[in-house]
C-alpha cells in the first residue's frame, strides 16, 4: 500500500489544477474520515494540510523503532462505540482485534479495578457485598441528592458512589488531571465512567470494541489512500494559505480561535506531556493502563502498549517492553491542546468563534479541536459521516 504523501512545493501548482477542490485543515480521524468520504463518495480532489510530521492526529500509532511493540503516540486510544453505522463504517478500513478495555488503579500502595464495580466495592471496603447490597450500602451518602439535581463533578461522584470511593478514585486523580477542584468541574465528565454492581470490569459498557490489528498508522493511511487525495505533511495551514482562493470549501478541525487569530481571547485547554521508557523486561505492569489515584503521583496514568496487542505472540512475550507515563499539563497559547475546558466563559467564546466561522461561504468547523468537544474516536467519526452528509453529497 502506498502511503499518499505528496511534495509541498507542488502543492499551488496541484491545486489549480483541479476541478471543485476541497481544502481539508487537519489529517486526524475527524479529518481523515472527510476526505475519505469527499474522494470516494463525492469524486472530489482533496488537499489534506497536516502541520505535525505524521497523519492520524492524536489517534496515530506506529511500531517502536527498537522493540516493534505498537505504540500509541498521544496515549493509549481504543476504538469503541455503540454505533452499528460508525462501526461498519470504520471496519471497511481495517480488521480489529479483540481487545476489551480493562484499566487498574493504585492508591496508596494497593491495586484495585477501574471503573467502580461490585469488584471495587467489595476490594476496598473488605466485604462481600452481592448486587442487591449495593445500593443500600451507599444509600446514606447519596443520600442528600435525593431532591436536588448534583451541581458539579463532585456531587454527581458522591451520589453516584459515595463519599469514600469519592475521596478514594475520583477526587485526587480528578483534580490531578484537570488541575481545579472537582467542585468547580462539569459533572458530565464523571459521567463517560459507569458505575455496576457486578463484576464486569471492562471500562466501556460499548458493544463494539477493539484495536486495529495492524495498528491506527495502517488504518489512516487505508483512509487517505484514494488518489484523489493529497496529503502535506509538515504543512501548517496558516504557512501555505496564500496558495488558495478565498473561496476555496474548507474543512477546519483545527481549534476555532486559532483561526480567527484569537480576536475575542483564547479558548482555554488543558495539556499533557508524555514520558517514554524501554524496560528490559517482558511485562511491566501486568495490563495497559494503570491508574494512579493519589495526588503526591505526578502522573495520572502509565500506559504499556504490548498488551494492547496479545496477537502479536512474539512481539508480546519478548523480553522487553515500552511505557509511557501520561503527566496532565497547564496550557498555554502555543502548547499542545488536549482537553476542551467546558465552563461557561469558554463555551460563550465558542460560540462567538463558531459563529463566524460558519458564516462564511463553504467553511465548515469539525472535529475535537473544531468543535471544541471532549469527543472520543467514535464521536468524531460519527460527525465527520454527519458533516458529509449534510453538506456535501450530492
Ligand atoms: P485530532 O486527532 O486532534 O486531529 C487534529 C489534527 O489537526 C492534528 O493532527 C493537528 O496537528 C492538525 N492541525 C491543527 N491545526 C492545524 C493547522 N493550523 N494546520 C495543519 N494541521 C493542523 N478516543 C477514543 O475513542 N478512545 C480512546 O481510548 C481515547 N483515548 C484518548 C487519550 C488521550 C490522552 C486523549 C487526549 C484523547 C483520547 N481519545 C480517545 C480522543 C481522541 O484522541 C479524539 O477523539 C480524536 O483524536 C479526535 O480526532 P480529530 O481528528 O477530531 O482531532
Ligand atoms: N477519573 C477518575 N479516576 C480514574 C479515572 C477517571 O477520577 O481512575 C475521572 C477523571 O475526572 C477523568 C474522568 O473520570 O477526567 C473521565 O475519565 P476517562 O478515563 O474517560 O478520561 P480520558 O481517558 O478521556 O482521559
Amino acid at each position: 500500500m502506498e502511503t499518499p504523501f505528496s511534495d509541498f512545493s507542488r502543492l499551488g501548482e496541484e491545486f489549480r489544477r483541479c476541478r471543485k477542490p476541497v481544502v481539508v485543515v487537519g489529517s486526524g480521524i475527524f479529518g481523515s474520515v472527510m476526505a475519505e468520504r469527499l474522494a470516494s463518495d463525492g469524486g472530489r480532489d482533496v488537499f489534506v494540510l497536516e502541520k505535525r510530521s505524521q497523519f492520524g492526529g492524536n489517534s496515530y500509532s506506529a511500531p517502536d523503532p527498537e522493540t516493534g511493540i505498537e505504540t500509541h503516540r498521544y496515549g493509549s486510544h481504543i476504538f469503541h462505540t455503540k454505533s452499528q453505522r460508525v462501526w461498519d463504517y470504520i471496519s471497511r478500513f481495517t480488521k480489529f482485534n479483540t481487545y476489551r478495555h480493562k484499566v487498574m488503579i493504585t492508591r496508596r500502595g494497593r491495586v484495585y479495578a477501574m471503573p467502580i464495580s461490585l469488584f471495587t466495592i467489595n476490594t476496598f471496603f473488605e466485604k462481600n457485598l452481592k448486587p442487591a447490597d449495593v445500593a443500600p450500602f451507599l444509600a446514606a451518602s447519596a443520600e442528600k441528592f435525593r431532591d436536588r439535581v448534583p451541581a458539579n463533578l463532585e456531587e454527581k461522584a458522591i451520589s453516584l458512589i459515595g463519599e469514600d470511593l469519592y475521596r478514594a478514585f475520583i477526587k485526587e486523580y480528578t483534580e490531578k488531571q484537570w488541575g481545579r477542584p472537582a467542585a468547580e468541574l462539569p459533572a458530565e465528565i464523571i459521567t463517560r465512567l459507569p458505575v455496576r454492581r457486578n463484576y464486569n470490569i471492562d471500562y466501556f459498557n460499548d458493544p463494539f470494541q477493539g484495536i486495529p490489528i495492524d495498528g491506527y498508522g495502517k488504518l489512516f493511511a487505508r483512509l487517505l489512500e484514494n488518489p484523489k487525495i493529497r496529503v502535506f505533511l509538515n504543512t501548517d495551514y496558516f504557512d501555505v494559505r496564500g496558495l488558495f482562493p478565498e473561496s476555496v470549501e474548507t474543512v477546519w478541525t483545527g481549534p476555532a480561535d486559532r483561526l480567527l487569530d484569537y480576536k475575542y481571547g483564547y479558548l482555554e485547554w488543558r495539556s499533557l506531556r508524555f514520558e517514554w521508557e524501554t524496560h528490559n523486561t517482558a511485562d511491566f505492569q501486568g495490563t495497559s493502563v494503570m491508574n494512579y489515584a493519589d495526588h503526591d503521583v505526578p502522573w495520572t496514568r502509565i500506559h504499556e502498549f504490548k498488551h494492547y496487542h496479545p496477537e502479536r505472540e512474539e512481539i508480546f512475550e519478548s523480553a522487553k517492553t515500552v511505557i509511557c507515563k501520561e503527566f496532565p499539563a497547564a496550557w498555554k497559547p502555543g502548547d499542545e491542546p488536549y482537553y476542551p475546558i467546558n465552563n461557561e466563559r469558554n463555551r460563550e467564546l465558542y460560540k462567538k468563534y463558531a459563529g463566524e466561522i460558519t458564516q462564511r461561504p463553504g467553511w465548515h468547523l469539525g472535529g475535537r479541536l473544531g468543535a471544541y468537544q471532549y469527543w472520543d474516536m467514535d464521536r468524531a467519526v460519527e460527525n465527520a459521516l454527519d458533516l458529509y452528509e449534510r453538506a456535501f453529497r450530492r
